[in-house]
């Protein structure tokens, strides 16, 4: 018998990483794909085969399997797409901190992630340089001490998930001897990518010090939440942990109201409530995926018709140097 740390952790490794691999699992018939794949990418395949498992068989445009299959596409040049849209070096203050917003920073707590999105803004990233040990916190902990207007600390990354409970519960415990923090936020896909993680250990690990535990997930469609995630959920939920949703809007995959409608209704049957549908930050190999601020808002419109308002996600896109997210909606 396996400790459920020893599963998650095993789970993490096992990760599909092989495109043949994925279309065996899948009954893919990956000769007509074959000519469209990247078989070797500093980003390349990886996904949870929990994960797979919610992919339907024999569908290459299965909405999960769209989001993970390295594709030509992304070699594409687009004219207003490129490697740091957000610029974030310049809020970069001291290694593994991003501080953009009033209240609020960010730490980029793990360099890693369980899954690998195409569409991801940080694919480009300079983790190395961000990538502090435990020890090498010592800045970023004096950059939020000495400013008491920082009420809330982001772990974000990578999925800060990935890291070990003691590890994390470590790095909790020396935020939460700072006075004037007082949220401790997480963003993560895990929840929704490798349920697994989800164990008590680190639900103690996230609710142990005095800071008030927000967690905000990833899922971008209605079929990513199986009977296996809605655990993952509730357990946080029981938790007393705050439950919120960012999602992306991405062509081809959830790009239609009723998909949006049906997703949201099934995170709050779930205690998760709806916060951001981000629109696509322009990085270099993922037009593919852009849906246009126009259509976004149109999108909205037609939820808006038909949802109450506190299940509406406020549509959003970062500019850089703004104060905040940029509401579109
Ligand atoms: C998105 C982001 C936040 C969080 O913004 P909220 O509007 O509070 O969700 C904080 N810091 C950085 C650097 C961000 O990119
Ligand atoms: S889990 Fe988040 S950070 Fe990691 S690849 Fe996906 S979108 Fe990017």
């Amino acid at each position: 018998m396996l400790n459920s740390q020893q599963s998650w952790q095993l789970a993490l490794t096992n990760a599909v990483t092989n495109v043949q691999e994925l279309c065996d699992i899948l009954n893919l018939d990956s000769h007509p794909l074959q000519n469209q794949w990247i078989h070797h990418s500093a980003f390349s395949l990886r996904v949870p085969r929990s994960f797979v498992a919610r992919m339907e068989k024999g569908n290459p445009s299965d909405p999960l399997l769209m989001q993970v299959l390295p594709l030509t596409q992304e070699l594409e040049l687009s004219p207003h797409y490129c490697q740091d849209p957000l610029q974030e070096k310049q809020s970069n203050p001291v290694p593994g901190l991003l501080h953009k917003y009033y209240g609020r920073v960010l730490l980029i707590a793990a360099s890693g992630c369980a899954i690998h999105c195409r569409y991801c803004f940080r694919r480009n990233f300079p983790y190395e340089d961000n990538s502090p040990g435990l020890s090498g916190w010592r800045p970023a902990l004096d950059y939020i001490a000495k400013d008491s207007t920082i009420s809330e600390v982001i772990l974000s990354g990578g999925d800060p998930l990935i890291l070990k409970d003691n590890y994390l519960a470590h790095l909790i415990e020396q935020l939460a001897s700072i006075p004037h923090l007082k949220i401790l936020r997480i963003h993560t896909r895990l929840p929704i990518v490798l349920p697994e993680r989800i164990t008590d250990s680190l639900i103690t690990a996230l609710t142990a010090s005095r800071l008030q535990p927000v967690v905000v997930t990833h899922c971008n469609h209605p079929r990513e939440l199986d009977r296996h995630v809605e655990q993952a959920l509730k357990a946080l939920r029981q938790a007393n942990i705050t439950l919120l949703n960012q999602f992306v809007l991405l062509r081809g995959i959830n790009d239609n109201p009723d998909t949006l409608i049906t997703l949201c209704q099934q995170l709050f049957f779930n205690g998760v409530l709806p916060y951001y549908l981000n629109l696509l930050d322009p990085v270099q190999g993922t037009e593919h995926f852009a849906v246009s601020t126009e259509e976004g808002q149109q999108l909205i419109q037609s939820i808006r018709a038909r949802l109450p308002g506190y299940l509406v996600p406020k549509l959003v896109r970062e500019v850089p140097g703004e104060t905040s997210k940029v509401k579109k909606d």
